[in-house]
């Protein structure tokens, strides 16, 4: 796999010689993203420095009925940066200029390439913060934010990625550049900035995006709720949401996860609990007092063995850290591990969860969790060996009937991480043969040849490919559903 001599050097004369590569090694580097259990080798890799030179790599790219894709830093969990047979790949990481700062209208604009958690600790002195807070906020970039609509332990009250974007700059298949949105919330027309928001890089290349900002609160209380079954935690979860309080974050953590970060990070969590809840509050200094009492009240009563407050904000830093890099810590315990994303509704959770339970055992694997449980967010991570066949199989068929279960108690495929190349086959699970043609038929709006990272995230079913005529959006609940995704609301 390499570029054509006469591509390389039109690329290259575009980037420089330096930022066109297709040597073995670099190939190899870009196989696959964080779902490691997906890989292909790309044709080549490109490296524009800027959105000019972007959009005419794109029509040399597109001129040439070649595939290619964005890939931010190939984090994501679905395999939507994974290429397909023949695939360039444009790497965002030179695109990362903050392109202006506006305290009073409270945005930022930055290149695609901005590593989440930079635009936070750029803004942070001023008083702001930027909200959507993946776990993965310290290698993400927001170009792959905006692509799968991410979301983070701080989106339970405050909305996901699109509820914190304004605007786009964007680079269509063919090379055109259209912007989307603008510097101000509700920009007549259709909505296009929601619906690239979330479309899996595959209607658009995004080359600027514009970040509302949002102060920071006055006070934040973390709380530790320390519990002896997952079943109680997971009911703690409905009461605190039943009560109307809406803590900033809440997430569960069970014992096989809580045993990895404390091999790691050592945060001080109990090794004898079964799970563990952190229950994040924010408001002005002098509301928050009532509400964490009343939290804690709530955790108590419904089988917490202690609620721990952390005293100051070194300790809600290590709280956060562990459940930041739990996933990262599972590496102690685990050569690999697969991580699943289904979203339910918050009262499914205790019966899903030891249904979850069943299916590892039933597979013969360990499976943890920790994962945002105010949003019905479910992250099982799957152990596995990579090395071992037979539990790679095993562990491709425990994730499907994780998935499956999801759906059958009225959930969704995907809470953040979008579905990519691995769930594309359940798509149909979900939705109607007319919901797919009718989503396929939009994207073609954007991307007619599907150039642009083809065969993700929507399957085509009985489509040979050709252009058909769109058909009626169907009223019934998956197309809720998939409103409700995009709009950031668990189902
Ligand atoms: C340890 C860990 C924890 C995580 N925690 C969370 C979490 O809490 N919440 C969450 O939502 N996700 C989480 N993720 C998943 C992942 O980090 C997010 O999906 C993230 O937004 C991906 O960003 P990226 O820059 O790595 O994108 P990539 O993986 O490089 O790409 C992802 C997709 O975005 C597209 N894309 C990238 N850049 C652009 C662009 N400029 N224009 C158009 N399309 C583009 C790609 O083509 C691909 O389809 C986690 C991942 C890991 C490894």
């Amino acid at each position: 796999m390499a570029f054509a001599p006469r591509i390389r050097e039109e690329l290259t004369q575009i980037c420089g010689s330096k930022w066109v590569k297709d040597d073995e090694v670099t190939l190899y580097t870009y196989r696959s993203d964080g779902l490691t259990l997906y890989t292909k080798l790309p044709m080549g890799i490109v490296y524009p420095a800027n959105s000019e030179e972007l959009v005419r790599v794109v029509k040399v790219l597109y001129r040439e009925k070649l595939t290619f894709l964005a890939r931010g830093a190939g984090t994501g969990l679905s395999g939507g940066a994974v290429p397909q047979e023949d695939t360039v790949i444009i790497e965002m990481d030179r695109l990362k200029e903050i392109h202006d700062i506006d305290y009073i209208n409270r945005t930022i604009t930055v290149g695609p390439g901005v590593v989440n958690l930079r635009i936070s600790e750029k803004v942070r002195p001023n008083g702001y913060h930027f909200v959507p807070d993946p776990s993965s906020q310290k290698a993400c970039t927001i170009g792959g934010n905006v692509a799968e609509n991410s979301g983070g332990p701080h989106t339970l009250k405050y909305g996901v990625t699109v509820n914190h974007v304004l605007g786009m700059e964007v680079v269509l298949p063919d090379g055109e550049l259209i912007q989307v949105g603008g510097d101000f919330h509700n920009q007549p027309g259709p909505d296009l900035l929601g619906l690239i928001n979330g479309s899996e890089g595959t209607f658009g290349i995004v080359t600027k995006v514009v970040c509302r900002l949002t102060p920071n609160p006055e006070k934040a209380v973390t709380l530790l709720g320390i519990f002896d079954s997952v079943r109680c935690a997971c009911d703690a979860v409905s009461a605190v949401i039943r009560s109307g309080t809406v803590p900033a974050a809440l997430e569960l953590i069970d014992k096989t996860v809580i045993y990895a970060v404390e091999q790691t990070l050592k945060p001080g969590f109990p090794q004898d609990a079964e799970a563990v809840l952190i229950v994040e509050l924010e408001d002005l200094i002098d509301g928050i007092g009532n509400d964490a009492a009343k939290v804690e009240e709530l955790l108590m009563q419904n089988g917490a063995q202690k609620v721990e407050r952390a005293k100051d904000d070194a300790e809600r830093a290590r709280i956060w850290r562990a459940r930041k890099e739990s996933f990262g810590a599972i590496g102690r315990i685990s050569p690999s591990y697969y991580v699943q994303d289904g979203v339910i509704p918050r009262s499914k959770l205790p019966e899903v969860i030891e249904q979850v339970e069943a299916i590892g055992k039933k597979y013969n694997l360990t499976v943890a969790n920790v994962f945002h449980a105010g949003d019905g967010n479910l992250h099982p991570l799957i152990l596995y060996n990579y090395k071992d066949a037979d539990e790679v199989e095993r562990t491709h068929h425990a994730g499907e009937e994780i998935l499956k279960v999801c759906l059958s108690c009225g959930g969704a495929l995907s809470g953040e991480h979008g579905i990519g190349l691995e769930k594309r086959k359940l798509m149909t699970d979900l939705y109607s043969e007319n919901d797919l043609e009718n989503m396929n038929w939009v994207r073609e709006c954007f991307n007619p040849e599907s150039l642009l990272n083809p065969s993700k995230a929507i399957p085509t079913p009985g489509r040979c490919g050709e252009s058909k005529r769109p058909v009626h959006i169907s009223d019934d609940i998956a197309a809720s559903k998939m409103v409700a995704r995009k709009s950031g609301v668990a189902v």
